[in-house]
Parts: C-alpha cells; sequence; structure tokens
C-alpha cells in the first residue's frame, strides 16, 4: 500500500461525500445506483452533437452516473487495497491528484494518453 492510512481514510470520506452528495442531486435511488455499479468502462461517450434540452439532462444524469461509479469503484479499491494505483500503467496516482480527484483511476500521463487517444479515434 502506497498511501498512509490516515490518507486514505481522507480520501475515503471525500469519497462518501461526494456520493451522498451525487445522489441528492440526481435523485436516483440507492438500489438503482446499486443496480447500475458495474466495473466501469473505458469507453467514455461523445454527447458533443446532442443540444435539446431534454438530452442535456440526460447527460448531467448520464455523467452523474459515470462519476458515481468511479466512485463505488475507487470504494471498491480501497477495500481491496489497490486503490491510489494507476489502472494502467500500476504507478502511484499521488496523493495531490487524489486530494483534488479522489476517485481518479489513472495517474496524470496515462489520462491524458488516454483522452489524446480518444480524440484521435473519433
Ligand atoms: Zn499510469
Amino acid at each position: 500500500m502506497i498511501l498512509k492510512k490516515e490518507h486514505i481514510q481522507e480520501l475515503k470520506n471525500k469519497l462518501l461525500e461526494k456520493k451522498e452528495q451525487l445522489l441528492k442531486e440526481s435523485n436516483l435511488s440507492h438500489s438503482i445506483i446499486k443496480e447500475l455499479l458495474t466495473e466501469p468502462s473505458y469507453d467514455e461517450v461523445d454527447y458533443a452533437e446532442v443540444s435539446s434540452d431534454s438530452y442535456n439532462l440526460n447527460i448531467l444524469r448520464e455523467k452523474q452516473l459515470v462519476v458515481l461509479k468511479e466512485i463505488e469503484w475507487a470504494l471498491k479499491k480501497i477495500e481491496n487495497n489497490t486503490y491510489g494505483v494507476c489502472e494502467m500503467c500500476d504507478s502511484p496516482v499521488g496523493l495531490k491528484r487524489l486530494k483534488v480527484k479522489p476517485h481518479a483511476r489513472f495517474c496524470i500521463e496515462c489520462r491524458e494518453a488516454f483522452e489524446k487517444e480518444q480524440k484521435n479515434s473519433r
């Protein structure tokens, strides 16, 4: 384990706080969320071409769900002692980055490479 116990506890609290906040905002029941929470996929959906208002509401929900999934996933990783490690290159994500985004799944380098790849594949 790369992170200190007290740091993990702090980040876990942040994750739980954010989760509660998202649950309130999205008005989704815990049971529905539970059903939807599976391992997040590497594909992020492209919403750029969508413009109508009802669609935007759905997009907001979808985005909240994506974050919720990532939060749930991060909490699972804390349980499994794999939290704080980049899922792509296995190097530490870094406490600084985790404090900004506690549900981060990749280190900054991999995140950037990942985003570049996504752009190029379009
Ligand atoms: Zn990495």
